[in-house]
């Protein structure tokens, strides 16, 4: 059984509780992991404070920084045991899972080599005073993360909070603790402080739900659904925390007649097949221009009915989903799809030998999707595409503009004034112009709009999210 990482022990709920871990590929549990609950969740944000208001604050931004690139090198110096462990957790290919310890090791890299260009600001104010503003960590920060990329995740909301001096406490997802159990060891062989990152984990419902409401956090970063977002955000509000919200997306792929067909049909079967399609910004729905509709639905058809999935040592195009609650919601999409006559284009194939108890789906393309209907309004975060015609440019914005989310978007034309027209109207936080990037790009600033949620991570911007400023006025005469 794992323990959790508490003020610089391991340590087993103190009612000795656990959560079996199952491998997604054959549904058979092979470790365990530690149900820690609100006593544990108690004791992490104390450490953490301890943490923020000891050896962990007395940091410099340089020795931070330095710290956490030497994380990242260790990671990287680890890529191997991670990966297979991430697979085996996830039950995504061992390529994607690779790729994945690669960007957990450049978002330590990234922000750790930020950690010391963050500076303030003097402002113009009265004769006789010097103003000036200066940035500081917020304090404790809290972070709960989804099973879809759970190393990619902690990397992404961890790095930087540590980077700008704060005091983490972590939970992960309950289906995908292991790698951030293993980071944690790492991080502490780095030399971490003790407190400066906590790990608790088990439920949602207990250890998330016990974090979000604790009183002695500053922050709450949270990536994972729409309903459990809400819960968050409402426990922050009691606390007058500041939150950052990461919730689902429907990420249209807007496909005009001028496409670069070649390039566009790989991007597009990858950007929903990638991860199983459990992927905050998968490419879920396919719009295309009326004119070229059949012709190039055909054509990512043909690519899709190629797709191929299996275990992460077949190492192919996707893994199983997550868990059996969503391998039951993806087929119940796919059978209502199909029971209301919308039409499969094309199916991807589950390799022969792929074990009988995983959790395999079929990647499964629908054409003429109804306007209305449910596969062209919700996510459904499986290996689902929903294609629709579209008329002229007003159509095609109006119809990426449909649907509740507004994560990422894809324009894909050769008229560069249409690419930027359209760019510019979609409502989305990233937007993709003859290219597409599900997940990577640590570089660059991501998060949602509409329900997509608020805040950003990634890139600079994410600093200014777990900091905060003072403004210091010195009356010198
Ligand atoms: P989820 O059920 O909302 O879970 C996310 C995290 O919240 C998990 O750690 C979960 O713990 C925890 N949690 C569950 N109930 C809680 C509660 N009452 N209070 C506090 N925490 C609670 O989401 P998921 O099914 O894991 O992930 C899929 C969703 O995440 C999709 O909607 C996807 O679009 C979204 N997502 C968004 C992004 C983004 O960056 N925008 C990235 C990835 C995923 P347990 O695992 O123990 O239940
Ligand atoms: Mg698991």
């Amino acid at each position: 059984m794992k323990k959790m990482l508490i003020g610089g022990e391991w340590v087993a709920a103190a009612d000795g509780r656990s959560i079996p871990v199952v491998s997604p590929s054959d549904g058979v549990a092979f470790d365990a992991i530690a149900r820690g609950g609100s006593a544990e969740v108690d004791l992490a944000v104390k450490a953490a404070r301890a943490a923020a208001d000891g050896v962990w604050g007395r940091f410099t931004a340089t020795e931070r920084g330095r710290l956490l690139m030497k994380l990242g090198q260790v990671v990287a110096e680890h890529e191997e045991e991670l990966a297979v462990m991430e697979a085996k957790d996830t039950g995504k290919p061992m390529a994607t899972a690779r790729n994945d310890i690669k960007v957990l090791s450049r978002y330590f890299e990234f922000y750790g080599s930020a950690a010391d260009k963050v500076h303030g600001e003097t402002i113009p104010f009265l004769a006789g005073h010097q103003v000036s503003l200066v940035r500081e960590p917020l304090g404790v920060t809290a972070h709960i993360i989804p099973w879809n990329y759970p190393a990619q995740m902690l990397g992404r909301t961890v790095a930087p909070a540590l980077a700008m001096g704060n005091a983490v406490v972590l939970k992960p997802a309950e289906d995908t603790s292991l790698s951030a159990i293993r980071i944690g060891e790492l991080a502490l062989q780095a030399g971490l402080p003790p407190g400066a990152l906590n790990i608790v984990t088990g439920l949602g419902e207990e250890a998330g739900a016990a974090l979000a409401a604790h009183p002695g956090i500053d922050f709450i970063s949270f990536t994972g659904s729409n309903e459990v977002g809400t819960l968050v955000q409402q426990a922050a509000a009691r606390n007058a925390v500041k939150c950052v919200l990461e919730l689902g997306g429907k990420s249209p792929q807007i496909v005009f007649d001028d496409v670069d067909v070649e390039r566009a049909v790989p991007i597009i079967v990858r950007a929903i097949v990638q991860n199983a399609g459990q992927t905050c910004t998968a490419g879920s729905r396919l719009l295309v221009q009326r004119s070229i509709y059949d012709q190039f639905v055909g054509r990512v058809a043909q690519a899709l009915s190629k797709v191929r999935v299996g275990t992460p040592e077949m190492d192919l195009d996707c893994g199983p989903v997550m868990n059996p609650a969503q391998l039951k919601r993806v087929q119940g999409y796919i059978q209502r799809a199909k029971d209301s006559g919308i039409q499969v284009l094309a199916e991807g194939t589950v390799q022969s030998g792929a074990p009988a108890g995983g959790y395999f789906v079929k990647p499964t393309f629908f054409g003429a999707v109804p306007r209305n209907n449910a596969l062209a309004c919700e996510e459904v975060f499986g290996p689902v595409l929903a294609a629709m015609p579209f008329e002229d440019e007003a159509d095609a914005i109006a119809l990426a503009n449909g649907t509740d989310y507004g994560l990422l978007a894809a324009v894909w034309t050769e008229n560069a004034g249409r690419l930027h027209r359209v760019a510019k109207a979609v409502r989305a936080g990233q937007v993709f112009m003859n290219c597409y990037g599900a997940g990577g790009g640590v570089e660059l600033p991501f998060g949602g709009t509409k329900r997509s949620g608020h805040g950003r991570e990634k890139g600079l911007l994410a600093l200014e999210e777990v900091s905060t400023t003072k403004t210091l006025v010195h009356f010198h005469g």
